[in-house]
């Protein structure tokens, strides 16, 4: 049996000196209401993120995941609750925060080049031509795209529309970044080297990320941290620390005995949830 150690909340840091969370969520609940009755998308949410941590959220489709991201990203009122950032309550589109949606296709201007697209938000935020310039260029030699500046978004393959997105998110220089499954529409090879580009990017910026996935595999391979939700009714199920090494590869962190015990034990909690074992009261 793996011993999974669950992650530290952010009031017992090392030393004694409590690590102020950067984005809290406490208590989040969502309730839809649609013309056939009420949809409880989630039921009661907490957790707390540290500054430039790396955490992947995996849970089954329909757990919720997408309505959290949308209550953390001030897109949507939660029903119940709420989402802090930097102690304050999140209330509409904080300015810190970039969200990375599944369907690039259509976060992407069809009628603007890729150059534009990136610079779309800092030009709306009013940052100067020199500066912009600047930060459109390291975001695409960031993501490898720097040859294609001129490009429209459907000149370009779906992986590579993938990381205009990501360069745009990147140029913005987010405090937190969130992600909603990113890679689901791009071909295996591509989603491996997209995930080795957003640890690079992580690591690069120091960026505090929440990636959101079904893919089990994937919240491994990519987080520091996995915080595994429940199916509906949502709750946490269980938030475990990744102890693999910090430089991860493709080929050799997924062949580590380490990298099968952690997954077997996400997937075995899942599972869990899916036959209706909640978790321990301590697990919130
Ligand atoms: P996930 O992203 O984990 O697949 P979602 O957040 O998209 O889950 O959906 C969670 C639940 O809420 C599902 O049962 C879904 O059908 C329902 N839901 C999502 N969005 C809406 C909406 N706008 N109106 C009504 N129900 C919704
Ligand atoms: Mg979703």
């Amino acid at each position: 049996m793996l011993v999974s150690e669950t992650s530290a909340s952010a009031d017992d840091a090392v030393g004694g000196t409590p690590a102020p969370a950067m984005l809290s969520v406490r208590g989040l609940k969502k309730v839809y209401q649609t013309d056939g009755g009420e949809i409880e998308a989630v039921r009661n949410l907490t957790f707390d993120l540290r500054p430039g941590e790396l955490a992947c959220l995996v849970g089954p489709s329909g757990s919720g995941k997408t309505t959290l991201l949308k209550c953390i990203a001030g897109l949507m009122a939660p029903t119940e609750g709420e989402v802090l950032l930097d102690g304050t309550r999140v209330s509409g589109p904080p300015k810190k925060m970039a969200v990375v949606f599944q369907e690039y296709g259509r976060s992407l201007f069809p009628w603007m080049r890729v150059r534009q697209n990136v610079e779309l938000p800092l030009k709306n935020q009013g940052v100067p031509k020199a500066e912009r310039d600047r930060l459109v260029d390291e975001a695409l030699e960031a993501v490898g795209l720097s040859h294609v500046p001129q490009s429209y978004p459907w000149q370009l393959s779906g992986g590579m529309q993938q990381r205009v997105a990501i360069a745009r998110a990147v140029a913005y220089q987010p405090e937190v970044l969130l992600m909603d499954e990113p890679f689901a529409a791009v071909d295996a090879q591509t989603r491996a080297d997209l995930e080795d580009l957003i640890r690079a990017v992580w690591k690069k910026l120091g960026v505090t990320v929440l990636f959101v996935t079904h893919d089990i595999d994937e919240s491994v391979y990519l987080g520091e941290r996995v915080i595994i939700l429940s199916s509906s009714p949502t709750v946490v199920q269980e938030d475990i620390i990744i102890d693999l090494p910090q430089e991860r590869d493709q080929l050799n962190t997924r062949a580590l005995p380490r990298f099968t015990e952690l997954r077997h034990h996400v997937y075995e909690q899942i599972q869990l949830a899916k036959k209706g074992h909640r978790p321990a009261a301590s697990v919130s």
